[in-house]
């Protein structure tokens, strides 16, 4: 089964890449989620964490989901994007 990957550009390769997701983790969504909840939306679900690299330069990046309720309505960010120090820099 191929690892997932998450579409993202990387600063680094100037270029939209398919940064390799490495680890994952879930938790309660945070204040400034629910500061851009709709006015029409209840509440959040659980937030969801990725934690992605370039395939190319070892990029890092964190991304956030979330999904409201009850309209599952995606807020999805990049919360990091770290490049990586090369030789030349
Ligand atoms: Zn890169």
């Amino acid at each position: 089964m191929p690892s997932e990957t998450i579409d993202s550009f990387c600063r680094r390769c100037n270029g939209v890449v398919s940064a390799q997701v490495r680890a994952t983790a879930s938790g309660e969504p945070t204040e400034d989620l629910f500061e851009r909840l709709d006015p029409g939306e209840d509440g959040l679900r659980r937030a969801q964490y990725k934690l992605a690299f370039c395939p190319r330069c070892e990029a890092v990046f964190l991304y956030r989901s979330c999904k409201t309720e009850p309209s599952e309505f995606p807020l999805e960010e990049v919360l990091l994007s770290a490049r990586i120090r090369a030789p030349g820099d």
